[in-house]
């Protein structure tokens, strides 16, 4: 379903001419995201409103090509890529925070509005927006809804799910939806906002969205656990969840993140050490300084050589950095990585860390663990050379050997990555056809004429 020149004339009197791009720079631009994989879309297209939207999908049915919705193309699954061609649809010019309700604590928001900028602008008015992707730098809202995104503080405060209260959205028809509330209940019919939120781009465009907010926590404490065994620091982290103090973030780093880390940034992190645990308290200042002392006492129970707490924001902000400089920095190792983002119950962890040491060593294949330890979510990183042909045989049958010890130990195939194409073939693994059936009879029902994002979650 290649765009033909007339279609391309049709999308400028839509959008304007100087927001369709056809040159191949611009075209390069858009055609890659975190998965290192790239196709080339046949054109880049900058809507500014709702309507324009509806305009270009009913134009996509009716001449028939493919519209590939992006945020900032951090996807770490290939959501927004072209693989079939198309139009990628960039939302980067949806970048407005259209309220915050400081009185009934939500806000309405487009969706290419960067997450950590909406987070900075809501703090300033002593609110919070907890979901946290390490990405919140430079993702967007709308990509964290399309992929349902999780981040560090998921432990404490769950993920984007937990708070969109509604949107707006242009399906697969052009038909403009609106869902949910913005209210704090709301149990009217079927939860449509819910079924939106981690389509992947599949189902609908969204372009309006409220989120619930919280009040900013008063304060919060960050703590690093330096351990010399790896099975000490998997065995605290489910001593820590089974003592019931629910820290804001229980994040580990295995010595291979470490060292990778380090070799980056350049920041002083101990390259001797097995594994770090990188852990917050957020709440009231003296129950934070009262849960702070509690777990670091736990560490050092459990076999921590050292715990150190950061003394100060910039302190607290070096930690932060070394942990989101992981997967970039995991290049220092070898040019291309393949990776999952798996999750099993937080009592199998050091299982689950004990079987992905064994796969690595089954397949030779070098392999950074490191994640969201305190859901269970372990991010596995096969770094590998994808000319080498061998190589890529391996990790393919890594991949599948890792699935299937994540499943037998009762988890699941993705905790925040989403399917794409890079899991889309695995799918069948966790989901019977019963439900897969439904949920193809389901994208049928959104986008008959299968225009949204097609080849995702699905094979096709
Ligand atoms: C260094 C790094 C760290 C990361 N850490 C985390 C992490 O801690 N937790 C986590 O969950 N993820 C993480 N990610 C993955 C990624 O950042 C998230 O999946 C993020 O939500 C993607 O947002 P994006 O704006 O880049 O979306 P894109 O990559 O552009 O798109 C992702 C998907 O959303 C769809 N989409 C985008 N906008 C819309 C829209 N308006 N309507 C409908 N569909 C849309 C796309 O079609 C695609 O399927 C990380 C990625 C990197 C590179």
């Amino acid at each position: 379903m290649e765009i033909n020149k007339k279609s391309i004339k049709k999308l400028s009197s839509i959008v304007g001419k100087n927001f369709v791009k056809v040159d191949l720079e611009d075209r390069i631009c858009y055609s890659y995201d975190a998965t290192n994989l790239s196709y080339l879309p046949d054109a880049v297209v900058f809507p500014r409103t709702t309507q324009e939207i509806a305009e270009i999908i009913k134009l996509a049915n009716k001449e028939k090509f493919y519209v590939i919705p992006r945020g900032a193309g951090t996807g770490m699954s290939g959501g927004s890529l072209p693989v079939k061609g198309g139009i990628v649809l960039a939302m980067s010019r949806f970048n407005r925070i259209l309220k915050i309700d400081t009185e009934n604590l939500i806000a309405v928001v487009e969706p290419g509005v960067v997450t950590g900028v909406f987070q900075k602008e809501v703090e300033r008015l002593g609110l919070f927006y907890p979901p946290d992707p390490a990405s919140l730098n430079f993702c967007t809202l709308g990509g964290n809804l399309a992929e349902c995104a999780g981040g560090a503080r998921a432990v404490k405060y769950g993920v984007t799910k937990d708070y969109v209260l509604g949107l707006e959205a242009v399906l697969g028809t052009g038909d403009i939806l609106h869902t949910g509330v913005e209210t704090m209940k709301g149990v009217v019919g079927y939860d449509l906002t819910k079924l939106l939120v981690g389509s992947e781009g599949t189902l609908g465009i969204i372009t309006k969205i409220t989120l619930r907010l919280l009040p900013l926590p008063e304060a919060k404490q960050t703590l690093l656990a330096i351990f010399d065994k790896l099975e000490d620091a998997t065995h605290t982290v489910t001593n820590i969840i089974r003592s019931k103090i629910i820290p804001t973030t229980l994040e580990y780093m295995d010595k291979t993140a470490v060292f990778c880390v380090e070799n980056y940034l350049n920041i002083g992190l101990p390259t001797d050490a097995e594994a770090l645990l990188l852990i917050e308290v957020d709440g009231e200042k003296e129950s934070v300084q009262t849960k702070g002392e509690k777990i670091r006492i736990m560490c050092l129970e459990t076999g921590a050589r050292d715990v150190e707490i950061a003394k100060n924001v910039e302190e607290s902000e070096r930690l932060w950095q070394a942990r989101r400089s992981v997967s970039p920095a995991a290049f220092k190792l070898k040019p291309h990585k393949v990776s999952e983002d798996i999750v099993v119950p937080r009592t199998k962890l050091p299982q689950m860390i004990d079987k992905i040491k064994e796969i690595g060593e089954r397949y030779g294949l070098t392999v950074l663990t490191f994640g969201h330890a305190g859901d269970g979510n372990i991010h596995v990183n096969f770094m590998i050379d994808q000319q080498n042909k061998d190589e890529v045989s391996r990790t393919h049958r890594a991949v599948e050997d890792l699935f299937r010890a994540t499943l037998d130990l009762g988890g699941t195939l993705s905790g925040e990555h989403g399917i794409g194409i890079t899991k889309a073939p695995y799918l069948s693994m966790e989901i019977g056809p019963i439900g897969i059936d439904i949920m193809k009879r389901i994208k049928q029902v959104f986008d008959p004429n299968n225009i949204l994002n097609p080849g995702k979650i699905f094979v096709e």
